[in-house]
């Protein structure tokens, strides 16, 4: 391999990361987008403390996404919950982003209400 092949091959590895939840390789860039998130199942890692790509958190757990919010006209917005120190972060969606995932984590709270759901049809 030349030395030119191998520093392709090392700028390729730090543009992409592995998914610490499905193990999925993931391109960073992919799409244009500051890429977060796994595509495949949604989940990220908590690197970024203040500002989306700064990387000055120290915790580097993984982050679960617990909920979708929706921004201006329509804009799906992503809410991931740190699984080790709890901190919440808004993280926008992707073009690859599996939608049977977000579709699942959009209903989740509509799956288990925390009442009865039958008590709708007497409002
Ligand atoms: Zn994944
Ligand atoms: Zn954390």
């Amino acid at each position: 391999m030349s030395r030119e092949q191998r520093r392709g091959v090392r700028r390729e590895k730090e543009r992409s990361f592995r998914c610490g939840h499905c193990r999925l390789d993931v391109p960073s860039d992919a799409f244009g987008t500051a890429r977060n998130h796994c595509p495949n199942c949604l989940w990220s890692r908590h690197l970024d403390d203040d500002r989306p790509g700064d990387c000055a958190a120290e915790c580097g757990s993984l982050m679960e996404p617990i909920a979708i919010t929706v921004r201006g006209a329509g804009e799906w917005i992503l809410v991931h919950r740190c699984t080790g120190c709890d901190e919440l972060h808004l993280n926008r969606t992707a073009g690859d982003d599996n939608p049977l995932i977000l579709l699942r984590v959009a209903v989740r709270p509509l799956a288990q209400p925390p009442f009865p759901i039958e008590r709708i049809g007497n409002l």
